[in-house]
């Protein structure tokens, strides 16, 4: 068996079709997509109003078991199962997968694009900066930091009366009350003569000091800078330091850009004005008197919406078969969903038509990323599944069969080398957890055992027949990142065998929405992870107190926990049972419309390695290509 090459260079080797042929091959009218270069394009949401009319596709979920941090290949399922259910199938279909964040691409674990033969290309465009969403989130993010800073500080230096005239300059002799001032007022239900006449002088003095003092609690500002690096220093930072801050210094800190709520927020979102309302929801702090302070209070909404606008739009891509991918968002799977967008998908469902596929990527294992999948992305969507794809690898079934770690960077240990079927009946545990945790959604189960070149014939046989033993609906080894779609073909039969066949018991939310939030944490921790308890930290239960006082409480719950295991503890390997878990924190995301416990430790800015990826990446200086991203 030849050794597959490096992904780099078999992306290298192939050519992409021009953006206009694959738009064209999409029947996509002139001014419905906008292209980024060759090989990329914005495709406008104007498309899902033209096919209202026609049928959608089948929506396939990809997930996978709990991974190893090496990742099991799921981005590499998603697209390998799109290029054999288009290029060798023969039937309509499109993947949907997340854009990298550069923190990784440049840092430990490399690009997401796919890998082998199953590959989103041209896949440098596709890690670097690509159409600049995340650019864009960058943007906003920092103009809301730098606007709450900015607000406090005017707020500590100027009267109620100073500041109202600042915000409404006299024009013609009428101080106009800006649109966002406008809207405030309605919001809080005062100044209606005001509001009328558009004239802020007519504002008595309460209200005008409670239309322009929010009143911000320095100690209490939610919203934090980002970055779309790996840059470890700035995760805690004091601002305010230059003497013109007059000593208003602040400790706060930067997260990776990704894990911004303004990410979150355009993965869910469905529409320019509901993009627009979400931003204008989110809270970034609270007032001394305890009141959340919103955008839309600090009237940086409308920017928001402009500078978002355009990520708004999914960006076409195409796979080393010429089959189309929209990547678009790439929220944290932990403190956020973690999972590509919902316009995405359903562009891609109106355009595959009632005869297509739709392969969609949710992130993490399937207690994380598919549960989120469903009870927030699909009631944001309204969309439901017609099946869901469970990746597994034999390295991760024996590394959960009670293997030695393993560790990005080093050579696997001997145990993932070598036969071992104990080891894999024993780890194969935590995949039939999976298995009947879909299913209990109504969900049908299809395993795909992403085959590696040391894994032995009686391994995979092993896992298959465990596999359908444990009810999956089907097994199939695959050999997509060797062979692209060709390695796939079982898989994509399966796939569609399984969504054309009737769904027996239908889809379900794992918890209604409406339940109070202890509730629903404790309904996904016991029936997901299998937890026999959750407790909750003093301040965990002081704040779910303060949002059911907000009336933040029928949001559905964004559970942020290690991917490795079941349980919050990375080192819980298998199926663990009888645990407790515990909720150290719990935060809001209004915009992005949920609430996120957080159980362990959670980092929202990676550190670089001693070695990180760029170390080996590089452009040609004669032919200007660029080398070594993996
Ligand atoms: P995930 O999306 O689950 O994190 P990826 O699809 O990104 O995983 O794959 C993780 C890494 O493993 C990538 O570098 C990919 O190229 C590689 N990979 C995936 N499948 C295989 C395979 N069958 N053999 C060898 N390498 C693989």
């Amino acid at each position: 068996r030849a050794p597959v090459p490096s992904d780099i260079a078999i992306a290298g080797e192939h050519a992409p079709k021009p953006i206009a042929q694959l738009a064209r091959e999409l029947n996509l009218a002139a001014g419905e997509y906008a292209a980024y270069g060759a090989h990329a394009a914005k495709v406008s949401l104007d498309v899902l109003a033209r096919l209202q009319a026609g049928g959608r596709g089948r929506y396939v979920v990809v997930t996978g078991m709990s991974p190893t941090p090496l990742g099991e290949g799921k981005s590499t399922v998603t697209v390998g199962l799109a290029q054999a259910l288009y290029a060798h199938a023969r039937r309509p279909a499109f993947a949907c997968i997340r854009q990298p964040s550069q923190g990784p691409t440049f840092g430990i674990k490399g690009g997401a694009a796919g890998g082998g033969y199953a590959q989103v290309t041209p896949m440098t465009t596709m890690n670097l900066h690509l159409t600049g969403d995340i650019h864009a989130i960058t943007a906003a993010t920092n103009l809301v930091a730098a606007a709450v800073d900015a607000r406090c500080f005017h707020e500590a230096t100027q009267t109620d009366r100073q500041l109202l005239a600042r915000l409404c300059p006299p024009k013609h002799g009428v101080r106009r009350l800006a649109a966002p001032l406008v809207r405030r007022l309605q919001r809080l239900g005062i100044g209606a003569a005001a509001v009328a006449a558009g004239d802020a002088a007519l504002l008595a003095d309460h209200e005008a000091a409670q239309l322009v003092r929010l009143d911000i609690d320095p100690e209490r500002i939610v919203w934090r800078r980002v970055l779309d690096t790996n840059d470890r220093f700035l995760r805690e930072i004091t601002v305010g330091q230059a003497a013109s801050e007059r000593g208003m210094q602040r400790r706060t800190g930067f997260d990776i850009a990704v894990a911004s709520e303004i990410m979150a927020v355009l993965a869910l979102t469905t529409s320019l004005a509901d993009m627009r309302a979400r931003l204008g929801r989110m809270v970034v702090a609270f007032s001394r008197a305890g009141t959340p302070v919103t955008c839309d209070d600090i009237g940086v909404t409308g920017a928001l919406a402009a500078l978002m606008k355009d990520a708004l739009s999914p960006t076409l891509m195409q796979t080393l078969e010429g089959s189309p991918v929209f990547v678009h968002a790439g929220p944290f799977a932990n403190i956020a969903h973690g999972n590509s967008s919902v316009v995405a998908d359903q562009i891609a469902l109106r355009l595959v038509g009632p005869q297509g596929f739709v392969v969609t990527e949710a992130g993490f294992g399937a207690d994380i990323g598919f549960e989120k999948f469903v009870n927030i992305k699909c009631r944001a969507s309204g969309l439901a599944p017609d099946a869901a794809v469970i990746v597994a690898t034999v390295r991760a079934i024996k590394m959960h069969g009670g293997g030695p770690d393993v560790v990005p960077g080093r050579p696997l240990p001997d145990a993932y080398t070598q036969e071992d079927l104990a080891l894999v009946q024993s780890g194969f545990a935590n995949v039939r957890r999976h298995i009947a945790n879909v299913r209990s959604l109504g969900v049908p189960a299809i395993v795909a055992i992403n085959a590696f070149a040391t894994d032995t014939p009686a391994e995979l046989e092993t896992v298959r027949r465990l596999a359908m033993d444990a009810g999956a609906a089907d097994a199939v080894v695959t050999h997509l990142y060797a062979q692209g779609g060709a390695g796939a073909t079982d898989l994509a039969a399966a796939v569609a065998r399984t969504c054309e066949a009737p769904s027996d018991p239908p889809f379900r939310f794992l918890y209604d929405a409406a339940e109070p939030i202890k509730a629903k944490i404790s309904t996904i921790a016991r029936q997901f992870y299998g937890a026999a308890s959750v407790s909750y930290s003093a301040e965990a239960d002081d704040k779910i107190a303060q949002f059911e006082k907000h009336g933040w409480d029928a949001l559905p719950v964004c559970m942020a926990k290690t991917q490795y295991s079941f349980s919050a503890d990375p080192a819980l390997k298998g199926a663990p049972e009888g645990f407790d878990l515990h909720v150290r924190d719990i935060r809001a995301s209004l915009g992005a419309g949920f609430v996120y416990p957080l159980c362990g430790a959670m980092q929202t800015l990676p550190g670089l390695p001693t070695r990180p990826c760029f170390y080996d990446i590089d452009v040609d200086p004669e032919s200007g290509e660029i080398c070594g991203l993996f």
